[in-house]
């Protein structure tokens, strides 16, 4: 769970290198095997807050609350790209992030979904004639770019890639316990991430920075929510 929240390292800002490891008897130990980091997982005394005390690497000797390691992690984040190979780019389009298929669970569906969506604003535009069925994709890899996330069934679906709505028509984003990742777009479609592994909370704020060009460019309010 800790590396849900940690999804990359407070010193080293590497992603998904964040290990807990529990402990008998003993705090639970969390390390970073990029920068040699290593803390023990606390409890805030009298209180049901963690602390995180470092006890390895670059920052050891500090006794933080879990709330300012995690700021910490998200200090100078930027969006960087990355290469991959296996990405089914188009020219010129920018990978940012790619998820792994064995932690990720994918579900494309229509907007008759309302429970989890309630919460975000009501869409203007009545829902398209066409729109798709509930379709679960299983599991998957997912490519995030400038322009769109891309999905890519494993090989039990085997179907190529699914090439999603632009990123242009995102209209509202929400991270749903902590595993879903929520994306509405334009025309009431919605799709839904379901995140078994990896963090959601990584995605959202990489989702966050990729969309940030696109609603200043196009002027549109892109509606972010925590549930
Ligand atoms: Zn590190």
């Amino acid at each position: 769970m800790l590396n849900k929240l940690l999804w990359r390292c407070p010193v080293c800002k590497t992603n998904d290198s964040i290990v807990c490891r529990k402990r008998t008897l003993r705090p639970d130990l969390v390390s970073c095997p990029a920068c040699g980091s290593a803390w023990l997982l606390l409890r805030v005394k009298g209180g049901t807050d963690f602390r995180f005390r470092a006890i390895a690497g670059p920052q050891r000797g500090a006794d933080r609350p879990l709330a300012a390691w995690y700021d910490a992690m998200r200090e100078g984040f930027a969006l960087a790209a990355i290469t991959d190979a296996t990405a089914p780019l188009a020219p010129g389009e920018t990978l940012y992030l790619k998820g792994h298929a064995e932690g990720l669970r994918v579900l494309r569906m229509d907007p008759r979904f309302q429970a989890v969506i309630a919460r975000l604003p009501p869409p203007a535009e009545p829902p398209p004639p066409d729109a798709p069925p509930l379709t679960e994709i299983g599991e998957a890899d997912l490519f995030l770019t400038d322009r769109r996330l891309i999905v890519r069934p494993g090989p039990a679906g085997a179907a190529g890639e699914i090439i999603g709505p632009p990123l242009a028509t995102v209209r509202g984003v929400q991270l749903f316990i902590d595993r879903y990742l929520i994306l509405r777009h334009e025309r009431r479609l919605v799709e839904m991430f379901e995140f078994v592994a990896e963090s959601p909370l990584k995605w959202q704020v990489y989702l966050d920075h990729a969309l940030r060009p696109i609603s200043s460019a196009g002027g549109v309010k892109i509606h972010m929510a925590y549930d």
